[in-house]
């Protein structure tokens, strides 16, 4: 994210929570990023899966948040 808060952060999923497209988003700034999980999913190809869930990116947007970039590979901390 591109601020440091973390207390309006929320993450949703195309359908569970095991998806390996994440999106997180925060409240404070109402911006979002898109997560491909690869530990979820080895074969997600970040781009064809990006365009594949761009339902998920309108949906959030109707909520009013903002894309503000995209972490094709990110790996749990
Ligand atoms: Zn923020």
């Amino acid at each position: 994210m591109d601020c440091s808060s973390s207390g309006q952060i929320e993450h949703w999923t195309l359908d569970d929570a095991k998806s390996a497209i994440q999106i997180e988003t925060c409240g404070d700034c109402t911006t979002y990023i898109k997560t491909f999980r690869l530990d979820y999913d080895p074969e997600l190809e970040a781009v064809a899966d990006d365009l594949g869930s761009l339902s998920l990116d309108a949906a959030i947007e109707t909520e009013g948040f903002k894309r503000v970039g995209l972490n094709p590979f990110s790996f749990p901390v």
